[in-house]
């Protein structure tokens, strides 16, 4: 049976012939149709077009009564999978607390890596899910979730086979990353290099293993993991398939951005300290640059230079770093909000940001982040708008009135 959804005053992110991407000026750019219908067989779109449409005897009718339809939003860059929170940290900080005296009182990765170790694969699971399903509510259709609160290989295990089962019991299409090098444990302080040694010859194929990763990421930053680990680290992974999608360069010109375009990055991510070099980097680069501006607006830190990355040419992805220390916050129709208001984005950049870039940046650009036929049918329909614009202009109120994922609609929005 085909549902055919009608009445659509604008239907966006329209593509007739397929792009892995959007780079540059072109990211300004939109196609639109104007009073459209879509309809979705099998999950899919299977056709589109404006004015009205020939419908057929059983066809099921959604009429999105003059709403705009966008393509799901593509959370490229989340760490969603994790054991309790960290609101009293934040507390701290605001009490003026130091680094070290939150740790002591609980905060910090090294103790959510504590709490998550101290519970079950169900239990996690459990904790889980219903952050999968906020962010199904809030409009996100594909989502990256990387390990990295485990910090042993067991623990990295247990998050991997979480992260897993989020695909398969939800409606969201799930990414896998491996993030074994989120940060250094206490016991490997003094000598880093043998933490690094157990990422490579115990993790890195325990994960391979079970076939629990795409990807590879390592935090490679100022107080970190440096650059020559980094590498160290990717080339292992390499030898699994794994691509490498990193963390780099939010607290200093690190050279994570070289390391990352040099092993073939899928995406290199927060680039809060991107310069002439990085940018002529990437330019030679198929790595998109993934921009997190909620981590800048929770931690009150300076925002990636996204306006100069565009202007050069380049394409930016932008996505929510949904994780308890530095964004607890999976909402990509606030990150489009902060895309407008703090990295001076337009907002069709924005929607090409959150959409097919995110898509690209996790490798689902074939299925993912367009409206075309053949693509996913993974759709958000809009309340009435004035424009596009006015969805990131109107931030903190939703303007999303329905969901549909792989052609079904998601209730109780
Ligand atoms: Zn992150």
């Amino acid at each position: 049976m085909r549902l055919v959804l009608t009445h659509i005053a604008r239907l966006l992110m329209v593509e007739y012939e397929s792009r892995e991407l959007v780079a540059g000026a072109d990211m300004e750019k939109m196609h639109v149709r104007e009073n459209a219908w879509l309809t979705i067989e099998d999950g899919l779109i299977t056709g589109f077009g404006e004015g009205e449409v020939a419908l057929l005897m059983d066809d099921e009718v959604l009429d999105c009564s003059g709403g705009m339809v966008i393509p799901a939003f593509c959370d490229s860059h989340t760490h969603l999978v994790y054991a309790g929170s960290r609101e009293k940290e934040y507390e701290d900080k605001i009490r003026g607390l130091s680094y070290e005296e939150i740790a002591a009182r609980g905060g910090g990765i090294l103790n959510s890596a504590a709490l998550l170790s101290s519970i079950s694969e169900q239990q996690l699971f459990e904790q889980s899910l219903p952050r999968a399903l906020e962010i199904i509510q809030s409009g996100t259709g594909a989502v990256e979730i990387k390990s990295g609160y485990g910090l042993n290989t067991k623990d990295e295990v247990k998050m991997l086979r979480v992260i897993r089962r989020l695909g398969e019991e939800t409606p969201l299409a799930v990414r896998s990353t491996f993030l074994g090098a989120h940060a250094f444990p206490a016991a490997y302080r003094p000598d880093p290099d043998r933490y690094v040694k157990l990422v490579v010859e115990d993790m890195i194929p325990a994960v391979a293993s079970e076939k629990l990763a795409d990807y590879i990421d390592v935090f490679c930053d100022r107080g970190f993991f440096t650059v020559e680990q980094t590498r160290t680290i990717l080339e292992a992974g390499a030898k699994y398939g794994l691509v490498p999608k990193i963390h780099a360069n939010e607290l200093d010109f690190s050279g994570g951005v070289q390391v990352g375009v040099a092993n073939g990055a899928r995406s290199v991510d927060h680039l809060e300290f991107v310069a002439e070099e990085e940018i002529g980097v990437l330019k030679k680069s198929r790595t998109m640059p993934t921009l997190l501006p909620g981590a800048s607006l929770f931690l009150g830190m300076r925002y990636a230079p996204a306006r100069k990355m565009i202007d050069a040419g380049l394409p930016v992805a932008l996505a929510s770093d949904y994780n308890p220390g530095s964004s607890p916050s999976g909402n990509m129709e606030l990150v489009m909000s902060l895309g407008i208001m703090q990295l001076r984005m337009l907002p069709y950049e924005v929607l090409n940001a959150v959409t097919l870039n995110g898509a690209y940046a996790m490798g689902l650009e074939k299925t993912h982040g367009s409206v075309a036929v053949g693509k996913t049918a993974s759709l958000i329909i809009t309340k009435p708008m004035p424009s596009f614009g006015f969805m990131p202009y109107a931030y903190g109120s939703s303007q999303i009135d329905r969901i549909i994922l792989n052609g079904k609609i998601v209730q109780d929005v």
